[in-house]
């Protein structure tokens, strides 16, 4: 990795003696991340006025921050106010404008919490919360009610219990490592937690969260990554927002990942002043894929505390979603979702290409605004499926073929089920038909 003027400036401000080495080693760099607005300044050879200085602590009484020096040093000073890793790691007094429709949980994360350190949403995969604490606090964090608060990892018998959760419910076939960040646990412990988990016979895929290619990209050290091949299959998402993201650091950190077999995936935030442009995004998303790394998803900003100000409307989200689909490679381009408010997971939204249609025909438009038509098969025989697959001409092996039990709109689609609507709890029309 090289070491740039500004890196070894940053170094000095922090350790007169100290050398590359140092400013190489994850934890020398979270030892020294920048907490405080005196020695921001003084690292970036910049003065704020007393107002902007009083923002800021303000700011940072209630929602902590904390940067790493090498993000520090991708600060472009001379355009302070709109750099977009300014915005992303230094607080703004916006953050203290809390609207009446912002929530702390916004996800219900803390609701779906079947045991210690688990949040189990959907069927067949898990988050598993292995730590609390990050290299960096994005001031976006979703989980921005908990950044500082309780800055720990959870202990083994904590994780045990998350993992126990896994081993005894089957359906469970993928398992998401999050937090906090789990880059920021000692090899040896996340050796311990991989382990365990693909001791479980269930477990068919783990996948890491992590932004320390973003943020510290110096953490992705040979020792973790020769530990982390002993784990496969192994996925891991990244997060970047911005193509400043994007270094010779950060690169050769996702070479080595990408070279150990590990599929890349990244999960960006559409920001307000930081990434809400078609041509940003086009920048972004194809020097990802440039890198290995396949743009995974684009989140609408969570309707959480502190975050009003980095949020855009939805069309937003849309408008790049257009400029992308077709424009692009369709590895490129992100499923755009919106995680709903209240715990229903995340919803996909995009731009409509369906115009019409008719008992034979499709009316479709492209990208270019091109008009078309696409005939349906006239001799399509719909077979009446009654889920008796073992009768069935289509060649479904069952062994390990696991059955379940279909879920809302899937099933109103069924030939086999009786359901014809689903009605919200509560309903007054139908607790009046029920007496
Ligand atoms: C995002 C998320 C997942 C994973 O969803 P995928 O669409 O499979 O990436 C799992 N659990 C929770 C709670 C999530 O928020």
């Amino acid at each position: 990795m090289t070491y740039q003027t500004t890196e070894k400036q940053i170094a000095s401000g922090i350790e007169e003696q100290a050398s590359k080495s140092q400013w190489r080693d994850w934890k020398w760099q979270v030892r020294h991340c920048i907490r405080d607005v005196e020695t921001f300044e003084r690292l970036l050879g910049i003065e704020l006025d007393s107002a902007e200085q009083n923002a800021f602590r303000e700011t940072v009484a209630r929602f902590p921050m904390a940067v790493t020096p090498y993000y520090l040093s991708l600060i472009d000073v001379e355009n302070l106010a709109t750099d977009p890793i300014f915005r992303q790691g230094f607080p703004s007094h916006y953050e203290l404008d809390v609207l009446p429709s912002d929530m702390a949980d916004p996800l219900h994360e803390d609701h779906d919490s079947p045991a210690p350190c688990v949040t189990h949403r959907y069927p067949d995969r898990v988050l598993l919360l292995v730590s609390n604490t990050c290299a960096m606090y994005c001031r976006h964090c979703t989980r921005k009610r908990r950044v500082g608060d309780r800055d720990s990892i959870p202990d083994k018998a904590t994780i045990a219990q998350g993992i126990d959760y896994i081993r005894r419910t089957p359906q469970i076939r993928d398992v998401l490592l999050s937090g906090g960040d789990p880059f920021l646990l000692s090899d040896d412990y996340l050796d311990w937690i991989l382990t365990e988990l693909r001791g479980i016979e269930h477990v068919e895929v783990i996948r890491i969260g992590t932004r320390t290619p973003v943020v510290l990209p110096c953490r992705i050290t040979d020792d973790l990554v020769t530990m982390l091949k002993k784990h496969h299959p192994l996925w891991i998402n990244t997060h970047f927002n911005h193509p400043k993201e994007i270094t010779d650091s950060s690169e050769k950190a996702l070479a080595k990942l990408a070279d150990a077999g590990i599929p890349l995936g990244n999960q960006s935030v559409l920001l307000a002043g930081v990434n809400d442009c078609p041509r940003i995004m086009r920048v972004l998303v194809q020097k990802l894929v440039a890198i290995r790394v396949r743009p995974y998803y684009l989140y609408q900003c969570d309707l959480s505390e502190g975050l009003s100000h980095f949020r855009t409307p939805v069309g937003k989200g849309i408008e790049i979603l257009e400029s992308l689909i077709g424009h692009t490679s369709g590895f490129c381009v992100p499923t755009y979702v919106i995680d709903a408010p209240g715990g229903g997971g995340k919803i996909p939204v995009m731009p409509n290409y369906l115009i019409s249609w008719s008992t034979n025909k499709v009316v479709l438009r492209n990208y270019e605004g091109v008009i078309t038509t696409y005939r349906e098969p006239d001799s399509y025989e719909p077979t009446f499926c009654d889920r008796n697959c073992e009768a069935c001409d289509l060649h479904l092996d069952l062994t390990g073929a696991c059955e379940r039990d279909l879920l809302g709109v899937e099933m109103l689609l069924s030939d086999h089920e009786d359901t014809i609507s689903l009605v919200p709890q509560g309903n007054e029309r139908h607790e009046r038909r029920d007496d």
